[in-house]
């Protein structure tokens, strides 16, 4: 089964396929971490699309499709989360296109519903371990008294450049006018799963899990 998670920064989209991962055996493809993995690994690609990042702007659809595709012929598997990608119809014609070509289906499209208010709230509060890249959230999900990582021990935590308040407006900006099209692209090729993403981390899985038909 190969599955798109759809929704604006902070939905929960990682969180999620996370969870989707160790459960299931699924393969999480996200465009975001492909990218900050070739920025701190410091190749030309990942230098010259730093700063679009930092700023909260799309990279060009070039680059993430070639990242997406590379990735396509190197796994086998459980089934494909694609999460952060597509971003544009662009994205999604061409992600079409590759699936098609590797002889695979997309199953279904989950949208995850989250208010504005919610995802700005989210995000200046989100921090992640930098061993395990566990989501924890000051609020609802503090790092432990002992400031060890509850998944993997590790003591290290960070936080994105790009959640600060002025990159994410960008980034909601560029959700709206660029993305949020694919909801209705996706509707139309009849694959749409809207789920609430305000619950408890839990609540969304299970609502996810019954969108996938349990
Ligand atoms: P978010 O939590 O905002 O959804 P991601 O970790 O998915 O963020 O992506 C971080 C940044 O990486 C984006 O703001 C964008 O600059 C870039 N990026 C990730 N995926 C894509 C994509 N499919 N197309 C264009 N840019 C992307
Ligand atoms: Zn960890």
């Amino acid at each position: 089964m190969n599955i798109i998670l759809l929704g604006p920064p902070g939905a929960g989209k990682g969180t999620q396929a996370r969870k989707l991962v160790d459960e299931r055996g699924m393969i999480q493809l996200s465009t975001g971490d492909m990218l900050r993995e070739a920025r701190t690994s410091g190749t030309e690609m990942g230098l010259k699309v730093a700063g679009i990042m930092d700023r909260g702007e799309l990279v060009t659809d070039e680059i993430v499709i070639g990242l997406i595709e590379e990735k396509l012929e190197g796994e086998k598997g459980g089934g494909f989360i694609f999460d952060g990608f597509p971003r544009t119809l662009a994205q999604a014609d061409a992600l079409g296109a590759l699936l098609e070509r590797h002889g695979e289906n997309l199953d279904a499209v989950i949208e995850m519903r989250v208010e504005d208010e919610v995802l700005v709230a989210r995000i200046v509060a989100r921090s992640t371990c930098g061993m395990c890249g566990e989501v924890y959230n000051d609020e609802t999900k503090p790092i432990p008294a002992d400031g060890k990582c509850t998944n993997c021990g590790g003591t290290e935590f960070n936080r994105r450049a790009d959640d600060n308040e002025d990159s994410l407006k960008t980034r909601l900006l560029a959700y709206y006018k660029q993305t949020s099209p694919l909801i209705g692209y996706y509707y139309a090729k009849g694959n749409l799963k809207p789920v609430n993403g305000l619950g408890e981390i839990d609540e969304v899985a299970g609502e996810i899990a019954a969108a996938l038909g349990g």
